[in-house]
């Protein structure tokens, strides 16, 4: 197995040796700055929130946390946005159309909430070319199966535009986290493309079987096996075999800015869990690449 790196500046050389072109990391935030001032003044409280501190690794001006993505390999830098309130999705999408504009290497993303305007404003954030989408289920605080989404799943199916998903119950559960919400979208929209966000932490195993089952659910490996939450010593043999068997279905990503560790920790810990060199060049680069529409 190719040695994995140590330093985020060892990065590009590993992603080199493996023969990538890039790294196609699907979960990465860029926010409005107040947005992004809010969800960074939540961390600073983690020790309350969370029960343990989370320092944020990259809290930088935009322009450098581009440049830190671009140099660690990223080739389409995804702005994932996700409102917490009703009456502000359609606004993130707006500000996510002018920062795509404003970057050709930045992918034009989107999001939505469950409420009766997201009929109309998905299909036009679609029309607009908006081609990769967020939710977040805890922060919202609603079900993704609630009849009001029904339009924009279906919008979405239909355009197959995956949506990065954030349904798990950690690191907090909420009233609407779990599989089984998810589950029942998919029965209604069985094409939908699904990115499971941190592989479904805590609930891995249910999300696996979702990703086993649906042709176009994969799992994101945020904060997965990167020493934080896990480490790759921790995950059981029966998971990792599923995962080694998963390897088409399984998408690097990352958090980046808002993680507590650098990033090269995501790309050791998953070289860490032993997979190999092929099952690395599928979820660092291969997978994301095809769902991304990537060259
Ligand atoms: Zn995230």
């Amino acid at each position: 197995m190719t040695p994995p790196p140590r330093t985020d500046a060892e990065v590009p050389d590993y992603v080199r040796a493996l023969g990538l072109p890039g790294l196609a990391d699907i979960h990465v935030h860029f926010l409005p700055q107040n947005v992004l001032d809010k969800v960074w003044d939540y961390f600073d409280n983690a020790a309350d929130n969370y029960g343990r501190d989370w320092p944020i690794a990259y809290r930088f001006n935009t322009d450098t946390r581009l440049s830190i993505v671009r140099e660690l390999g990223i080739r389409a830098i995804p702005a994932l946005t996700y409102p917490h309130k009703p009456g502000m999705a359609a606004w993130l999408n707006e500000w996510n159309a002018e920062f795509a504009a404003a970057h050709d290497d930045v992918i034009h993303c989107g999001t939505l909430y469950a409420e009766p305007e997201s009929a109309d404003y998905v299909p036009a954030a679609l029309a607009a070319g908006a081609r990769l989408f967020k939710m977040h289920v805890q922060v919202g605080v609603f079900s993704p199966d609630d009849p009001v989404l029904d339009p924009a799943w279906d919008a979405l199916e239909k355009a197959q535009a995956p949506i990065v998903i954030h349904a798990g119950s950690a690191p907090l559960p909420g009233k609407y986290t779990g599989p089984q919400a998810v589950a029942n979208v998919l029965e209604r929209f069985p094409q939908l493309t699904f990115v499971i966000a941190h592989m479904g932490m805590p609930e891995y195993d249910e999300f696996a079987t979702l990703a086993e089952t649906y042709d176009n659910v994969y799992l994101d490996t945020t904060m997965f096996a990167s020493g934080y939450f896990s480490s790759p010593a921790e995950v059981a043999p029966a998971y990792r075999e599923r995962l080694a068997a998963l390897e088409g279905k399984i998408i690097l990503g990352s958090d980046f800015p808002n993680i507590p560790y650098p990033y090269v920790d995501q790309i050791s810990g998953l070289a860490g869990l032993g997979l190999g060199d092929d099952w690395m060049r599928s979820v660092l680069w291969t997978n994301g690449a095809k769902v991304l529409g990537l060259g």
